[in-house]
Formats: structure tokens, C-alpha cells, sequence
């Protein structure tokens, strides 16, 4: 309603203002940078995050920026943007995972106020800023370990309303490939679930803030505004999307090093030798293949490699 104050944890802006502040994870000593901002006319609600990966930073600079150009005065509607979800996994430089309680905090939304670290902080962002909003983009990009194709993921709701308007956030974004996921315990998932248009992009990758990646992120937060109507202008023309469908996640089974011969955005045929895995001592341990014909959309691109880590995805062309 037109007229509240918008709070945000310790952050609180009337209409037509802005504020910082930081959302207290109850039972941890998490504390999350928070930007929210409060438009002078009224609209929709969008929620960004990012930093649920602590590591991948493309995303995180999208939300500081993004954060810090939004103009109140010009917004209808309100933002709310988490800069870090995961804070101790940034601080550690941590790979996938919390190390308050080594669980990987994208496997356990919608969260538990009574749970472990990861549980506790799902729980606090999907009740405190998910589940209020109309809308939400989840910042991603490969993890330190990873290179990636950029990819939106969004997943099936139930209700076609809000199952085309995921569609048409994840159209406007701009990334070419457009992944319907199936993994549990997702932000995205979370929200579908609980009726609200959500996308989880991703982009950039290997621990490196790229510009490149920056720049898709960037551009997809600014063609979502324009799209929902919330900044001026229309949003800026983008490439069509190609929907994928059939995702296959190799993961390792071995204890060693694992030697990819591929790339993200090879073609690969179905059983083609994609790398191999070794011991410790140079022996090798296996042969990797390609379990499908398709577009190679992930890879590992470190050596470490222990049995139930991912190693690639292969993702079928329509
Ligand atoms: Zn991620």
C-alpha cells in the first residue's frame, strides 16, 4: 500500500526513500547487507539477492551496484536487494557451501528458524524478504571452481499465470538458455512454490569478477525493472531464449583429480570421452563421458575431485 514505510531488518525508507541496513539471521552470527528502496509511486514489490554462493562475485557487484543507482524518486514500487546472502561463506572464499554448518544453502529453502546455520538463514531471507515480495531474481554464477555458460533456471509452479510471468522475467533477462530446474531446496523453487514469479541467473565464474558477466547481470536487472514497469523505458532488445529441458549432472565417483577435455558451450555426442579422473599417484581411475548429446553448460575447471562433487552438466538442444 502506498504511504508505508518499507523496513528491511535496519533498514527503513518511506515512501519516495532509501536506507541500508543489515537482516539479522536469528541463532547466527549472520548478518546480511540489505538495500531498500521505496518508490514514490506505487507498484509491484521485486526482491534481488545475491551471494547465496559466496563465491560467485559477478552477482554480488550487480546487487552493490544495482543497489546504489536504483533512484526512489523515479521507482514505482519497491526493491528490496540482499548484496551477500551466504556472508561467512564470502569472507572464507567457501565453495557451494556455509561453513557455519557445511550445507550448501540453495539445497534447503524455504529453511527452518529452528534448524542449523544454512537452514536458519533460509528461513529468515524467504520469510523476511522472498515471500513478501511479487517478484525475484537470485544472482548466481559459477562457483570458484566452475566456468559456465550463462543460464536462467526457473521451474514449474503449478499456476500458468505465474509460470508465464517467470517465463517472460527470464525473457527480458537476456541469457540465451533457459534451463527448467528440478533441484529441491532452491530460492527459486521456494518462491514458485509459494506462487511468486522467480529466476535464478547465472553468469561468470572461476572466483574472477568479469565484465563481461557483470554486464549480463547488469543489463538483466535493468530490462526486469523496465519490463515490470518499475523504472522508466522499455527494455533493451535481447536475443531470444531457447528452453532446455533434459539437464544431466555428472558427478564424480572417485577420490583424485579430475581432467576435463571440454569446455562450457562445447557440443558433445553421447558417450564422447569428455576427461578422465586420476589418483594421487597419476593412475587413472576413470574414463568420463558424455551421458547425452548436448550443449556442455558447467565444468569443474579445478583438479580436486571427491566422490558425489559435481564434475559437468550436458544440457539436450531442443
Ligand atoms: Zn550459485
Amino acid at each position: 500500500m502506498a504511504g508505508d514505510t518499507l523496513v528491511v531488518g535496519s533498514a527503513a525508507a518511506r515512501p519516495g526513500g532509501k536506507a541500508t541496513g543489515y537482516l539479522d539471521v536469528p541463532g547466527t552470527p549472520i548478518r546480511m547487507p540489505v538495500t531498500v528502496v521505496n518508490g514514490a509511486a506505487p507498484g509491484p514489490r521485486l526482491s534481488i539477492t545475491a551471494g547465496v554462493h559466496g563465491g560467485e562475485y559477478p552477482g554480488i557487484e550487480a546487487a552493490i551496484r544495482t543497489a546504489a543507482q536504483l533512484d526512489s524518486r523515479e521507482l514505482r514500487g519497491q526493491v528490496v536487494v540482499i548484496h551477500i546472502v551466504d556472508v561467512p561463506a564470502f569472507q572464507g572464499r567457501n565453495i557451494y557451501i556455509c561453513p557455519l554448518d557445511g550445507k550448501n544453502p540453495n539445497r534447503v529453502f524455504p529453511g527452518n528458524p529452528a534448524g542449523t546455520a544454512s537452514e536458519r538463514l533460509a528461513h529468515t531471507l524467504f520469510s523476511e524478504v522472498i515471500a513478501r515480495g511479487d517478484y525475484f531474481v537470485d544472482l548466481h554464477g559459477g562457483d570458484i571452481n566452475e566456468a559456465l555458460l550463462p543460464f536462467t533456471i526457473i521451474v514449474q509452479s503449478g499456476a500458468p499465470d505465474v509460470d508465464a510471468a517467470a517465463l517472460e522475467l527470464a525473457r527480458v533477462y537476456g541469457i540465451e538458455y533457459v534451463v527448467q530446474g528440478r533441484v529441491g531446496g532452491g530460492t527459486y523453487a521456494a518462491a514458485a512454490q509459494h506462487k511468486i514469479p522467480a529466476i535464478l541467473t547465472e553468469a561468470g565464474g572461476q572466483g574472477l569478477l568479469e565484465p563481461e558477466a557483470l554486464e549480463i547481470h547488469m543489463r538483466g536487472l535493468r530490462n526486469v525493472l523496465r519490463h515490470l514497469g518499475m523504472t522508466p523505458g522499455t527494455p533493451e532488445r535481447v536475443a531470444p531464449i531457447t528452453v532446455l529441458t533434459e539437464l544431466h549432472w555428472v558427478s564424480s565417483s572417485h577420490t583424485g583429480l579430475f581432467y576435463p577435455s571440454i569446455r562450457p558451450g562445447d557440443r558433445v555426442t553421447a558417450g564422447q570421452r569428455v576427461g578422465e579422473t586420476r589418483d594421487y599417484f597419476g593412475t587413472r581411475l576413470a574414463e568420463i563421458t558424455a551421458p547425452a548429446a548436448g550443449l556442455v553448460l558447467f565444468t569443474v575447471t579445478v583438479p580436486a575431485t571427491n566422490p558425489g562433487d559435481p564434475m559437468f552438466a550436458v544440457a539436450a538442444l531442443p
